[in-house]
């Protein structure tokens, strides 16, 4: 099974997709994970992503598609694979598609979880994030222990594109180059809105219930 996770940053992907990842047991692809994780392992990969998410632009197509059908082709990915932050636009959306087609496969599902602008700005303010990409929030959803991963202790930092001036860019890009996007999927009958004002605890409930309906 195929789920991508649809909406504009800080509409709660990341936090969401750790959660189903968990209990569906589906492998997490998270594009910008793996962005940060080649910058911080300072890989060609990374340097040249670097410019362009500092500015909280979009990294080009064609590096982006790479590096993701790099690692949908790994073996944890076969049977399925929750994807979040990608596609981003319509060329990236056509290419997982293509890539899905030649394995006799699709995209399952496109839960849109639908977040107002204000609102945005403020989880992306409060935001601290783990090494392993887990999110907390500092009034929404506080770590136990101060500054530290409830998982596996480690310190959590604010993600430089986090400030409010690199939010309002890549919310802008969002609705530039992302938006499209909800039009494609809803012409393919997979899209399904989930709105997610709700507590982190509501949204997956009615996420897991809309995966749940899937499979059965
Ligand atoms: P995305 O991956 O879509 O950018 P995140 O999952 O990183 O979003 O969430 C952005 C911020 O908002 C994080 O600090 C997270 O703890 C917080 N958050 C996520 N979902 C909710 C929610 N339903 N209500 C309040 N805050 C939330
Ligand atoms: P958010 O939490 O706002 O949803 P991400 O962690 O998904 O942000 O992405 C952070 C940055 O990584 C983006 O601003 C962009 O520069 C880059 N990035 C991540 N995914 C993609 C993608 N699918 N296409 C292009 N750039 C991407």
């Amino acid at each position: 099974m195929y789920i991508v996770l649809l909406g504009p940053p800080g509409a709660g992907k990341g936090t969401q997709a750790s959660l189903i990842s968990e209990k569906m047991g589906l492998v997490h692809v998270s594009s910008g994970d793996i962005f940060r994780e080649n910058l911080k392992n300072l890989t060609p990969l990374g340097k040249q992503a670097q410019a362009f998410m500092d500015r909280g632009e979009l990294v080009p197509d064609d590096l982006t598609i790479a590096m993701v059908k790099d690692r949908l082709n790994q073996p944890d990915c076969q049977k399925g694979a929750l994807l979040d932050g990608f596609p981003r636009t319509p060329a990236q959306a056509e290419a997982l598609a293509a890539m899905l087609k030649e394995w006799g496969l699709t995209v399952n599902l496109v839960p849109y979880i639908s977040v107002p602008e204000a609102e945005l700005i403020e989880r992306l303010g409060g935001r601290w994030t783990s090494q392993k990409g887990r999110v907390y929030h500092v009034k929404y959803n506080p770590p136990k222990v101060p500054g530290r991963c409830d998982v596996d202790g480690s310190p959590l930092f604010q993600r430089e594109d986090d400030k409010p001036e690199t939010v309002k860019n890549r919310i802008k890009v969002y609705l530039q180059q992302t938006t499209p996007l909800i039009d494609y999927y809803k012409e393919q009958g997979l899209l399904v809105e989930i709105d997610g004002t709700k507590s982190i605890k509501e949204v997956g409930t009615d996420l897991l219930a809309v995966i749940k309906k899937l499979k059965k």
